[in-house]
């Protein structure tokens, strides 16, 4: 049987992978994507979705356990982790048919199967059918990452979890250590915490968060402390020793080692790249770690070939991905292309209390030369924040003295993961501290919040 013939073949329903088809497709292009488990990919899936609406019931516990503060009564307060877990993957299911309608509407052709490049311009893709041929002049691999598994600290799916354990758990933990305090280790302490589980986290930088500022780090960690969460920074875990109903830790921490039981323990020490048995190595793809190696239009090299989101390297964000998928389906069909900036990428973690940024930190900004000035705000001189009954937090932003640029800004406080998308838009318009600074904010929000952290760098800030 002939080959089918396709303008553009991606690999990988991702965030990257199904972004990408879409606009391919509405850009006249004969579109298919491929995928071998689940449309939506990781984020929709086992990612950014249903971990927030795991968060989602742990804020409104906490929430609830608040009542009396809010002048209400809640009585019996109590949850149902199989519920709670349910709802979650119900959320997941429900963007993963939503994906699957936004293909066919756009006419591209979907096949679920596992997708191999044995030359340029040809994918072969393995059906529960039988083995599909196909061939396009363009071929975008967006297969994504997976956990990172370190030797002796492997998830089992047992008593060490991965993330996708951690997110339809065998057992609800009550003794937890997580390995790891990026967005996603701190992310699942937050929420496990939050249901009352002892929580250990163990991180091996000097601080929590450690991409964040060192301000907003400092901060959190406060926070998470009161929450009751253990914190061991400039810590190790050597060691697990793991028998039926329990796991010892061996922890490196202040100069000894230290051993400890959990009855659950969850690495988060970070992912790699879906690189491995694609044919890429044959193909002559530049693969640096577990990552292919492209340059800021994605090109792999390879005339053709281009790569996306997670298996294209950091930033590890489902909207960079997706960003790269419309960059990369303009590119194809001859339309101008704008590459991104991974310094204009906002990150956003959905612990309690979150924490969003964007571009440089205060320190960084000060490593590549620049001198700046800072501006800090905290929730608690702003009326929203108190009236939502969230009074910690704050804003910082780091300007440069001399243009008046903005070059960071860092939040940690309620619904910040919403609010950061301001100073994206600002970065992406190049604004300066003039701009800020006479725009008006509206009141009673939170955002008025930015506005203070910004007249605070100019000596102009008024609440505080
Ligand atoms: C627990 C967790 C929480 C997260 N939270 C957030 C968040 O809040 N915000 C955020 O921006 N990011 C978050 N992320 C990161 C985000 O999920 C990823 O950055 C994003 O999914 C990357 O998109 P992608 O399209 O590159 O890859 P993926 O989403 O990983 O999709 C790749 C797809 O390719 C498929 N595939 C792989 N190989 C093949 C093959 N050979 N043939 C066919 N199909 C193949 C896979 O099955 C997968 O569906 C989170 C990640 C995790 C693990």
């Amino acid at each position: 049987m002939a080959a089918k013939n396709f303008d553009m073949i991606v690999i990988g329903a991702g965030p990257g992978g199904y972004v990408s088809a879409i606009r391919g497709a509405q850009l006249g292009l004969n579109v298919a994507v491929i995928e071998r488990e689940n449309l939506g990919g990781i984020c929709l899936n086992w990612g950014c979705i249903p971990t927030k609406a795991l968060l989602r019931s742990s804020e409104v516990f906490h929430l609830m356990h608040r009542a009396k503060e809010f002048g209400l009564s809640a009585e019996g307060i109590g949850y149902d982790l199989d519920a709670v877990v349910k709802r979650s993957r119900g959320v997941s299911k429900q963007m993963e048919g939503g994906v699957k309608h936004l293909l066919k509407k756009n006419k591209v052709t979907v096949i679920m199967g596992e997708a191999t490049v044995p030359a340029k311009g040809k994918v072969s893709v393995k059906t529960d059918k039988g083995t599909e041929e196909l061939t396009a002049m363009n071929i975008v691999l967006a297969t994504g990452a997976r956990a990172r598994n370190l030797p002796g600290l492997e998830a089992d799916g047992d008593r060490v979890w991965s993330y996708r354990h951690a997110l339809v758990p065998p057992h609800q933990p009550k003794k937890l250590l997580v390995i790891g305090s990026g967005a996603i280790g701190i992310e699942f302490a937050s929420f496990y915490n939050t249901l009352g589980a002892d929580t250990t986290v163990v991180e091996v930088m000097d601080r929590v968060l450690p991409v964040e500022d060192a301000d907003i780090s400092a901060f959190a960690k406060k926070q998470f402390v009161k929450q009751g969460m253990k914190i061991l920074e400039k810590s190790v875990v050597k060691q697990l020793d793991r028998s039926k109903d329990k796991v010892t830790a061996h922890i490196e921490t202040g100069g000894k080692i230290v051993k400890e039981d959990f009855d659950t323990v969850i690495s988060a020490v970070g992912i790699v790249g879906n690189v491995e048995g694609l044919g890429l190595e044959a193909l002559g793809v530049k693969i640096d770690r577990t990552h292919v190696v492209t340059d800021e239009f994605c090109r792999t090299g390879i005339d053709g070939l281009y790569a996306i989101g997670d298996i294209a390297g950091a930033p590890w964000l489902a909207h960079k991905a997706s960003h790269e998928g419309v960059m990369v389906a303009d590119l194809i069909a001859g339309k101008h292309a704008h590459p991104v900036k991974p310094e204009s990428i906002a990150g956003c973690t959905y612990c309690h209390p979150q924490v969003a940024s964007v571009g440089y930190t205060e320190a960084k900004a000060k490593e590549l030369g620049y001198t700046v000035k800072i501006g800090k705000f905290p929730f608690i001189g702003n009326g929203k924040a108190v009236a939502l009954g969230e009074p910690e937090g704050m804003i910082k932003t780091v300007f440069d003295a001399k243009t008046g640029e903005l070059l960071g800004a860092h939040m940690v406080g309620a619904e910040v993961t919403e609010l950061i998308q301001g100073y994206v838009i600002g970065r992406q318009l190049e604004t300066t501290e003039e701009d800020l600074m006479n725009t008006v904010f509206p009141h009673p929000t939170l955002s008025e919040m930015m506005h203070e952290s910004v007249l605070d760098a100019y000596d102009r800030v008024i609440h505080m």
